[in-house]
């Protein structure tokens, strides 16, 4: 446990709308587009290769769950995956995460704008960023929760 990593102290936390074995899944407090979210072992890994195969399987099947749940709850029927292992690649917290971004028809000028959007949307020295109250979070995260207990 690493106490200034803010990826750390996701275990029982309300901002987590759901939870795998040995992951979390939160809503972006920057998204950039509507449902961007990540996934996050609620281990300190700092690297896909300090995953065991089977934390890997654990891993990109909860990944995938949780992106079709997204997709239907931001009506959707693309996405995108972004995991940026280390700083040369962009990781920006150096716990691993992975983005993971629905899409629909004309949500951006161009298709690849998403990627320059998720380098602004960490850089502090942005203004501009988008970065949502703690009041919208939660109520993002808790329309998220009852989504996902229908389910
Ligand atoms: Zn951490």
């Amino acid at each position: 446990m690493n106490t200034i990593c803010p990826f750390c102290s996701l275990e029982h936390s309300p901002v987590v709308f759901a939870s795998g074995n040995g992951f979390a899944a939160i809503y972006n407090i920057s998204p950039i587009l509507p449902g961007h979210s990540l996934v996050v072992p609620y281990q300190h890994v700092t690297s896909l290769f300090e995953l065991t195969e089977g934390e890997i399987s654990e891993f990109f099947s909860f990944a995938r769950d949780i992106t079709a749940f997204l997709c239907e709850a931001f009506e959707s029927e693309a996405y995108d995956w972004s995991l940026q292992e280390g700083l040369e690649a962009g990781q920006s917290i150096s716990h691993l995460h992975l983005h993971i971004i629905p899409r629909k028809q004309g949500d951006l000028a161009d298709n690849g704008d998403w990627y320059g959007l998720l380098q602004q949307s960490v850089d502090p020295e942005n203004r501009d960023r988008i970065r949502l109250s703690e009041t919208e979070h939660a109520a993002i995260t808790e329309r998220l929760k009852g989504l996902r207990n229908r389910n």
